[in-house]
């Protein structure tokens, strides 16, 4: 049997009304707490995508009030990684159908190959300098520590946002920074070794982009891509034959 992060006999909370006044507000590194708890729950699919989230079962195992939980939802709600049923609760986001995940790849493909050139022609040395910084988080992840995988996902969202912002076009850094792609990317290819893959495809990526040459920068972002949307593909496919008929 599947393993659930949520006991199934204390399914019970959530419509409860939010507590106001009875407690101290949440202090930001309980937030923080709650953030990274859930964050790294729902990548590393101890809580399945759809599955109901107790709030007052995470408050109990970590030993903090309900406030700072449901400001860390709120935040992983803004970043679509919940969602809020009303009358329910929080719930995990649903899984990225193929359908959407293949939108999503040919909206990318569109527009971050594009960027990446234009990034290597506008390319700053402070610029330069977070892109290794973002090298150095990458490498540091190491495979198999789960604590450490959403990083991996934060990462990988850093560089492609700041990618899309080097551009300068204001229109595609929005475009990019809305899609809050790179968690759920990343929550999909937790099973697999994307993090090794993609680290490599990065490095392509930042070693153009620091030699300021655009076509290289254009090439490596989108076979990043393809690559990236075939390892989706053949996850979402595994899936759909293991499912039920
Ligand atoms: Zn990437």
């Amino acid at each position: 049997m599947r393993q659930t992060y949520n006991d199934p006999n204390a399914l019970v909370d959530g419509a409860a009304p939010r507590p106001r006044g009875a407690r101290p507000s949440a202090g930001p590194t309980m937030v923080m707490q709650a953030y990274d708890h859930l964050l790294t729950a729902l990548m590393t699919l101890q809580i399945a995508p759809g599955e109901r989230i107790a709030i007052d079962q995470v408050a109990r195992r970590l030993n903090i009030s309900q406030t700072p939980i449901r400001e860390a939802l709120s935040q992983l709600e803004a970043e679509k990684m919940v969602c809020k049923v009303p009358n329910i609760g929080y719930r995990a986001s649903p899984q990225m159908t193929r359908d959407e995940v293949r939108d999503l790849y040919t909206l990318r493909q569109l527009i971050e190959p594009y960027a990446a050139a234009r990034a290597a022609e506008a390319i700053t040395e402070e610029a330069i300098d977070v892109l290794r910084t973002i090298d150095r988080d990458m490498s540091s992840v190491v495979d198999g520590d789960s604590s450490a995988y959403p990083r991996f996902a934060e990462a990988d969202d850093r560089l492609h946002r700041l990618i899309a912002t080097l551009s300068g076009n204001r229109l595609i850094a929005e475009t990019v920074e809305r899609l809050h792609a790179h968690l759920n990317i990343f929550r999909v290819l937790y099973r697999t070794n994307a993090p090794t893959e993609a680290a490599a495809e990065h490095r392509i990526i930042i070693d153009a982009l620091v030699a300021r040459d655009s076509g290289a920068a254009e090439r490596a972002v989108l076979e990043h891509l393809e690559r990236s949307q075939q390892r989706m593909d053949s996850v979402l496919a595994e899936n759909e034959e293991a499912a039920p008929a």
